[in-house]
């Protein structure tokens, strides 16, 4: 089995420290389906001295940028900040005293 396909190496980015001894903890099976909460079964890769494993779930809550090929059934709210930086595009906006603070991130 190769991890270097796209799916795997989406998740080897995703950085999770066993809450136990702080090894990494490598994610084993993650059940995809269309819904907002997915399941992650985790294993912590420091074996012999630790060996802890747990189901964590990972949850979408918000939208940071809207899909360009939206599921009608999924409901997120967009991300306070994205609506901040949208109303800081508005032309009208432009003289928003927040306009620098706001741009960070
Ligand atoms: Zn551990």
């Amino acid at each position: 089995m190769s991890s270097t396909d796209t799916q795997h190496a989406e998740f080897s980015r995703l950085r999770i420290d066993c809450p136990h001894c702080g090894g990494h903890m490598k994610v084993r099976t993650s059940k995809s389906d269309m819904s907002l909460l997915r399941e992650l079964y985790l294993h912590c890769t420091n074996e012999f001295d630790c060996g802890f494993r747990a189901k964590a779930h990972l949850e979408f809550v918000h939208n940071l940028a809207p899909s360009r090929c939206p599921n009608p059934e999924v409901k997120l709210l967009t991300s306070p900040w994205v609506l901040n930086q949208m109303r800081l595009d508005l032309p009208a906006a432009n003289d928003d005293p927040y306009e620098e603070e706001s741009t960070h991130e």
